[in-house]
């Protein structure tokens, strides 16, 4: 009896990424199935109905999952879940979307990836190629997944933001630039709370680089240096820091000018002539300069894209100056540590909205920028006692609300004149807002109403 050379494809969670696997696998003349334990989304179910991918949610079919070739997981599902574990146990290949996805391109990937700044890094090294004329996609954690745009939107260039999550199933997968922002505890719940297993997890951007290749990374985060003592890379390394260093790529020099240094590009430009503020802003634009430069992009296209680049919605965003007080959504500001960049971009005396859910949060780490420019702390969550009790005595004011309408409000009382009011609050938001997008939304759309 004949047996079938079809390769049978399971994927496991329908999101984003997982849509967009099932699409490419589809194309690809593979046997699919999708499995989401939950609901999926109607844009995702319209999309699978519309490619005839075979589907299933609320629950999944062990007996067809355990029968796949190869399992294309969704980053959002634990390696601890049951099916996976189940999937493990039977020895059937596990890989992330993006590893599928890269098996069937040769594009070029600049790969980043960090606990912070990966969203805003590939933003601006995307709008700097753009700008610049080059056909670049933009995918990982946003924009359309790398599936579906290598399956039905190729690109000769992608610039991919990933996640622990993502790289913790990629293995043949190569970046031929790879960005390391940074490192400092996160997700610890998803890795046996073993700092290490994280680390890791993200210097596997680095697997199967040659020489060739780019590295580029933040040669002040001691957790890098420390992990590059241990290990060994083909790829060639771009380190940048604040200040100049031996080997540097980049770096602020004594007058305050951007520095980089490539074999490509030497280049330089006024930090004061950056579009975006705060010195987070300063590395996560040396990393994108550095990438563009790797890239071969023009000088004046990048000092350009540099000084023109928009933000990112949820990223230190101004929403509004009213009467004198300047509104900032940081929402994105999920830990302590992208909190203590906020405040480190802080000019004026400033009020400060934290709080939500709680991933073990350390506030020492901000206590000294909370002391030196945070008039008030403004408590807004379910469970704020930590915050109160920490921050009490600390600054002249702590409120303690447990909803954005009175949290604004109380904010609006206390900031004068020539004050900021920073929503950046160290804290997951799913205590009171489905996201830390729908929690910055309704805070931008509850300070636009003061105006009215
Ligand atoms: P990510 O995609 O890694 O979550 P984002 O670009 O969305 O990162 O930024 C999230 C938050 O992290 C921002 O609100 C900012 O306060 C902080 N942040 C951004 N870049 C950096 C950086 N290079 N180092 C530390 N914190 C940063």
């Amino acid at each position: 009896m004949e047996t079938s050379t079809i390769t049978r494809i399971v994927v496991l969670g329908a999101g984003e990424s997982g849509t967009g696997a099932a699409i490419l696998a589809k194309d690809k003349g593979a046997d699919v199935f999708l499995s989401d334990a939950g609901t999926i989304a109607p844009k995702y179910r319209e999309m699978l109905e519309r490619e005839g991918i075979a589907f299933e949610e609320g629950g999944h079919t062990m007996d067809r999952i355990l029968s796949a070739d190869e399992i294309v997981k969704s980053p959002g599902i634990p390696l601890d879940a049951p099916v996976v574990v189940a999937a493990r146990e039977k020895n059937i290949p596990i890989i992330s979307e993006i590893e599928y996805a890269g098996r069937y391109t040769d594009a070029k990937m600049v790969c980043i990836t960090g606990s912070n700044g990966k969203t805003t890094t590939t933003m601006l090294i995307h709008h700097i190629l753009t700008h610049a004329g080059i056909d670049a996609g933009l995918a990982g954690n946003v924009g359309h997944s790398l599936a579906y745009q290598v399956a039905r939107d190729p690109h000769p260039v992608y610039v991919v933001e990933l996640s622990s999550f993502q790289l913790d199933n990629m293995y043949d997968f190569k970046a031929n630039i790879a960005v390391l922002l940074n490192i400092t505890p996160d997700h610890l719940d998803r890795y046996d709370h073993l700092m290490q297993n994280y680390v890791n997890a993200k210097f596997r951007i680095l697997q199967n680089m040659t020489p060739t290749d780019a590295f580029i990374f933040w040669n002040d985060d001691p957790i890098i240096t420390e992990q590059l003592r241990h290990i060994t890379t083909d790829a060639s390394k771009f380190p940048f820091s604040e200040h100049k260093e031996e080997g540097s790529a980049a770096y602020i020099d004594a007058e305050n000018e951007l520095i980089f240094n490539t074999p490509q590009t030497s280049m330089s430009m006024p930090r004061a002539d950056l579009a975006l503020n705060g010195l987070h802003n300063v590395y996560n634009s040396m990393a994108a300069g550095l990438s563009a430069c790797l890239c071969d992009i023009n000088k004046d296209a990048i000092r350009e894209a540099l000084e023109d680049f928009n933000g990112v919605e949820h990223r230190l965003e101004f929403v509004e100056d009213i009467d004198g007080v300047r509104w900032i959504n940081d929402s994105k500001a999920t830990n302590v540590n992208s909190c203590w960049y906020a405040l480190e971009a802080m000019t004026q005396p400033t009020v400060l909205i934290l709080g939500g859910k709680d991933k073990g949060n350390d506030y020492s780490e901000i206590l000294p920028l909370v002391k030196q420019k945070v008039k008030a702390i403004v408590a807004m969550g379910l469970h704020n006692e930590k915050i109160v009790e920490f921050f009490t005595g600390q600054v002249p004011t702590v409120v303690d609300t447990n909803n954005l309408a009175d949290a604004v409000k109380a904010c609006r009382e206390l900031a004068q004149a020539g004050d900021t009011v920073l929503l950046s609050p160290c804290c997951a938001s799913f205590d009171l807002f489905k996201s830390y997008e729908d929690r910055g939304r309704q805070f931008k759309a509850a300070v636009r109403n003061l105006k009215k």
